[in-house]
């Protein structure tokens, strides 16, 4: 028998599909630090225009499509960026900012809807003119959608008005979007729209878009901003070694996965839902449906329970189903393209019974009890 595969760990896991492959293969291509790749050059303008902004460039990962953007506008050393202290930038990206781009970070606290308070980031801001004890707020990062705190949207409004903050002030605006796709579904609001703030006129600007996620591409982001910060960042990419030649294979996939699927976004938070609201009828486990806003889903063990996050793992891949716990009692779980309605029922059920088999171990599946001292 074929165990069945539902791989929940991210939406990061998809693969190339059929369409995505025949264009790689037939992909135009050419040297792209030289500037020839037709196919580099078309997805980068596609972007551009759908964001709303001059001009964009293909870098190989989020990570470093932040770092760049980060250190284009921190290029004086003693700069200072506020984000959140929950940011993928501050959390999950080896400190880079600090470590390769000199610059230091300044957290506030992420509120479980991924904003952060607009009179805190007001009140962070610095200037060594009041004082030479302070290093130079230069950048303002926000998230959207905000993966820490389950994907969560943040809207047109909230982000004007930390626009309206970093204009007041003279600052930059750094928008990590890797799935700001999903926020536009989820909130019905046009990419472009989401970035306004972003302005590179009265607040210089950036924003990264990773292909890879609720998008389906194999590999590849987009940093997006105006022509001369994309000069710099062009640059930049070369010093960090993300300059790479024949990248129109790579970009075709992703031309792609914007028209395969972009459209079937929306079911991902369908089937999401769909997921959320099943378990929210079990016992033993909480999960805030209404935060489930886009595609992933956080579920928590109750307290006091036998369930622990690594247990209920273990049982699922034996059903063939993949997740990551979050920490040692919550199980994230990331629905993409490549997951069905089916695997969905699929997954209530196999977890309906594993947590049957570990919060109940005297029952085993044919309800004969087992010796009580044998666990
Ligand atoms: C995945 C992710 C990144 C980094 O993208 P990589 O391509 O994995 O380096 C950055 N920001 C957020 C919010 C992400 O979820």
């Amino acid at each position: 028998m074929v165990i069945r595969s539902v791989d929940l760990r991210s939406d990061t896991v998809t693969r190339p599909t059929d369409a995505m492959r025949e264009a790689m293969a037939s992909a135009e291509v050419d040297d792209d630090i030289l500037g020839y790749d037709p196919t580099a050059r078309h997805l980068e303008e596609e972007m551009a225009k759908m964001m709303g902004k001059e001009a964009a460039l293909f870098v190989p990962s989020g990570t470093m499509g932040n770092l760049i953007c980060v250190m284009v506008h921190c290029d004086v050393r003693g700069s200072e960026v506020i984000l959140g202290d929950n940011s993928h930038i501050h959390v999950y990206e080896n400190g880079g900012i600090s470590t390769i781009g000199g610059v230091h970070p300044k957290t506030i606290k992420n509120e479980e809807d991924g904003t952060m308070d607009l009179g805190a980031i007001e009140a962070a801001i610095r200037d060594p003119k009041e004082s030479t004890f302070y290093p130079y707020t230069r950048l303002i990062c926000l998230e959207n959608t905000h993966a820490n705190s389950g994907g969560r949207c943040l809207s047109a409004e909230y982000t004007d008005r930390v626009g309206e903050i970093a204009k007041r002030h003279g600052l930059k605006l750094h928008i990590d979007g890797a799935r700001l796709f999903n926020a536009s579904i989820a909130l019905g609001v046009p990419v472009h729209r989401l970035v306004e703030a972003a302005d590179s006129v009265s607040v210089p600007s950036s924003l990264i878009l990773t292909s890879e996620k609720g998008l389906g591409a194999p590999v590849g982001t987009v940093i997006v901003g105006s022509h001369t910060f994309i000069e710099k960042a062009k640059t930049l990419r070369k010093t960090l070694g993300g300059g790479m030649r024949q990248i129109g294979v790579l970009c075709a996939a992703a031309l792609v996965a914007l028209q395969e699927n972009l459209p079937k976004l929306q079911f991902d938070h369908k089937k999401a839902k769909l997921l959320a609201e099943g378990l929210n009828q079990m016992k033993g486990i909480r999960i805030n449906v209404a935060a489930v806003e886009t595609n992933m889903i956080f579920m928590d063990m109750e307290d006091g329970s036998r369930l622990t996050a690594e247990k209920l793992r273990k049982s699922l891949t034996e059903c063939g189903i993949l997740v990551l716990p979050g920490n040692s009692s919550r199980i994230r779980m990331v629905v993409h393209h490549q997951i069905t309605i089916s695997d969905v029922h699929y997954t209530l059920s196999c977890l309906q019974q594993a947590m049957q088999m570990i919060q109940e171990p005297s029952l085993n599946q044919t309800g004969k009890t087992e010796n009580a001292l044998s666990f």
